[in-house]
C-alpha cells in the first residue's frame, strides 16, 4: 500500500521539511524541486508538493497519509487530524497586534466592533468570542501588517517570528492567540491501516533531529581517572570502555553528548590528561 506524504511546496516550512526527509534516508532523486509529486526510490512512498495551508485538509481527507504543517494552519483548518511529532522549526506565534500609537495594553481595551484584519479568521474569531468581544473580520491572504496603515483595519491578528516585521509597522503585540511551530500530521485511518509505514517515517524523522542536536565523542583517558569520567557521562548506559592494546594506564571511551557539552566536555577531559580527543557527528540515534 502506498504511503502519500504531502510537504510545503514553498513559504518558511518547506526547506527544513525537505532536508529531514532526504536526512532520513528518503531518496527524492534529482527532479523533486521541478515536479508537483516524487516516488521515494526504493519506497512505497509518494511526496507531494502543496500549500502549507492545504495540507491538513487533504490529510484530514485520507488524499494523503501524512502531511508536515504548522500547528497554527491545522487549527485554522479546524479538520481532524492526529499530530504525530513536533518538529523544532517554524516556531512562530498567531498573536494580537495593535499600533504602538493606540496605545491599548490588552485586548479588553480594544473597542467593540473593531475591524481586525487576518488570514485566520476560523481562530480569530474563537478568539475574540472567548473574550466575548464583538469585532468585524477583515479577511486578508497575508501581509496582515499593513493594513492598519492603510486605514483598513484597527487591529490585526498573525504570526510574529521574530518580531522585526511588527516593530517596522509600528505594531506591538498584546497577547498569543496560540504558539505554533511544525509538525507531522497523519490521517486518523492511515496511521492505524498504514501503521508500520507512517511510524517508519515519523520514527526515522525523529532518529535525525535526535542526532542532529548530538555528538559523537571518542578520548583516551588515563585509568585511574575512569570514576569520573563515569560521573561525567551517566547517560542512557554511561560510555563504552575499552582497553588499549600495550597500554596498563590508559583507557579508550567512546560517549554521545549533547552538542551543548561538547565545549565543557573538551576542557574537562584535556584537564583529566585525556588524549587523543575526536568528536564526531551523528547520522541517527534511535533511542
Ligand atoms: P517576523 O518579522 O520574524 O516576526 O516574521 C513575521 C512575518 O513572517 C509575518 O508576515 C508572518 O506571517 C511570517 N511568519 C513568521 N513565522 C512564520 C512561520 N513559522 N510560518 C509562516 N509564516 C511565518
Amino acid at each position: 500500500m502506498t504511503l502519500r506524504m504531502a510537504i510545503p511546496n514553498k513559504g518558511r516550512l518547506s526547506e527544513r521539511a525537505v532536508e529531514l526527509i532526504q536526512k532520513s534516508g528518503l531518496d527524492l532523486g534529482e527532479e523533486w524541486g521541478r515536479r508537483l509529486y516524487v516516488n521515494v526510490r526504493n519506497q512505497d512512498i509518494e511526496v507531494m508538493f502543496v500549500r502549507a495551508q492545504d495540507i491538513p485538509g487533504f490529510v484530514a481527507d485520507g488524499a494523503m497519509d501524512l502531511g508536515v504543517t504548522g500547528i497554527d494552519m491545522v487549527a485554522e483548518s479546524g479538520q481532524n487530524v492526529d499530530t504525530l511529532t513536533e518538529l523544532g522549526f517554524g516556531h512562530c506565534r498567531l498573536s494580537v497586534a495593535v499600533p504602538e500609537s493606540s496605545g491599548i495594553k490588552n485586548v479588553g481595551e480594544i473597542a467593540e466592533g473593531c475591524r481586525v484584519a487576518t488570514s485566520f479568521p476560523n481562530l480569530t474569531k474563537k478568539f475574540f468570542a472567548s473574550k466575548n468581544k464583538k469585532v468585524n473580520i477583515v479577511n486578508v491572504s497575508g501581509a496582515a501588517e499593513i493594513m492598519p496603515y492603510m486605514g483598513m483595519s484597527d487591529v490585526i491578528v498573525d504570526l510574529v517570528s521574530s518580531g522585526s516585521t511588527l516593530k517596522t509597522n509600528r505594531l506591538v503585540a498584546i497577547e498569543d492567540i496560540i504558539t505554533s511551530q511544525a509538525v507531522i500530521i497523519g490521517n486518523r485511518n492511515s496511521v492505524k491501516t498504514k501503521k508500520d509505514a507512517v511510524f517508519g517515517i515519523v520514527s526515522s524523522i525523529e532518529s535525525v533531529m535526535a542526532a542532529e542536536s548530538r555528538k559523537y565523542l571518542m578520548a583516551v583517558i588515563p585509568k585511574k581517572e575512569l570514576p569520573n569520567v563515569q560521573r561525567m557521562f551517566p547517560g542512557v548506559a554511561g560510555p563504552t570502555v575499552m582497553n588499549i592494546a600495550g597500554r596498563d594506564d590508559m583507557l579508550a571511551i567512546h560517549v554521545v553528548i549533547d552538542k551543548k557539552e561538547v565545549y565543557d566536555s573538551v576542557n574537562t577531559l584535556k584537564k583529566m590528561g585525556a588524549k587523543g580527543i575526536l568528536t564526531l557527528p551523528i547520522d541517527r540515534l534511535v533511542p
